[in-house]
Parts: C-alpha cells; sequence; structure tokens
C-alpha cells in the first residue's frame, strides 16, 4: 500500500467529501482536494500543475480552489484562481492554513483537511455567496497522483 493510500481511509474520505458539499453550500466557489505522495517540483509549481490538469481554471467566475496535498513532503498549497485572487487581500488563505497546519502538526490529516475546506467556504461566502442557480461544476471527489 502507498502512502497515499494509507493517508486516509475511505470512510475518512467520504467525510471529507461530505465536507466539500457543506463548503459548497455557502459559495458558488469550487473546492477539491488534490492528495499525491510526493513532488520533485517546487510545491506551488505542482500545486498549479495540478490545478490546470483537474480543469479548475474553467469555472464560469474562475473562483475554484485547489487544496494540495504532498504527503510525504509534509506540503500542503492553497491555490484560488483568479477570479478570487482578483477581489481578496493577498493574506486571504492565511487562516485557512493556520488551521489545517495545525492539525497536520499533531498527524490528523483528515481534520485537518475537513477543517480547511470548512473555513475556505465561509472565507469565500463574502465574495462569492451561493447562488440559487448554482452548479457543482467540479467534482467533490478527492484527486489522487
Ligand atoms: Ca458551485
Ligand atoms: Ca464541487
Amino acid at each position: 500500500m502507498s502512502k497515499v493510500e494509507a493517508f486516509l481511509t475511505p470512510e475518512e474520505e467520504q467525510e471529507i467529501i461530505s465536507a466539500i458539499r457543506i463548503a459548497e453550500k455557502n459559495t458558488s466557489g469550487e473546492i477539491r482536494v488534490h492528495i499525491e505522495a510526493t513532488s520533485e517540483k517546487d510545491h506551488y509549481e505542482r500545486a498549479l500543475e495540478v490545478f490546470h490538469m483537474l480543469k479548475m481554471n474553467n469555472t464560469k467566475d474562475e473562483n475554484a480552489v485547489l487544496i494540495y496535498v504532498a504527503v510525504n513532503d509534509k506540503k500542503f498549497v492553497i491555490y484560488g484562481d483568479k477570479g478570487i485572487n482578483d477581489v481578496v487581500p493577498d493574506d486571504f488563505w492565511s487562516t485557512t492554513k493556520d488551521v489545517m497546519q495545525n492539525h497536520f502538526k499533531h498527524g490528523d490529516f483528515k481534520q485537518g483537511l475537513i477543517d480547511g475546506i470548512l473555513k475556505a467556504g465561509e472565507e469565500l461566502k463574502d465574495h462569492f455567496p451561493w447562488q440559487i442557480d448554482d452548479e457543482d461544476e467540479l467534482s467533490n471527489e478527492i484527486s489522487k497522483g
């Protein structure tokens, strides 16, 4: 079993997917999680690559957010699309990052992801509130590299 598969149990994955569903009830923004073992590239560069690979740059309001995790490297990146970056301060993701970091430090990856996802949804709410005609533009499933 690779490290990525050991990272989360199927039950934990379902809890994370539920968190994405809940978060997306607050905002028109789309949140996805990508988990892989390691990256030789700079993690930010790699997150950007995954963002495009998952076609996350195609949402109507350019408001998709990728939570990228390289398990073995103990690194994560929160990458928001242009529509978000245009309207939020530079430190917009810092509280979400802190929430995640705290859990990750204690080895609680599932809770880190869940709280990070919910926090991201709340943070996005002010700028991109949920709309009555909202569509689930991107899958809520966890992507694995
Ligand atoms: Ca949506
Ligand atoms: Ca979605």
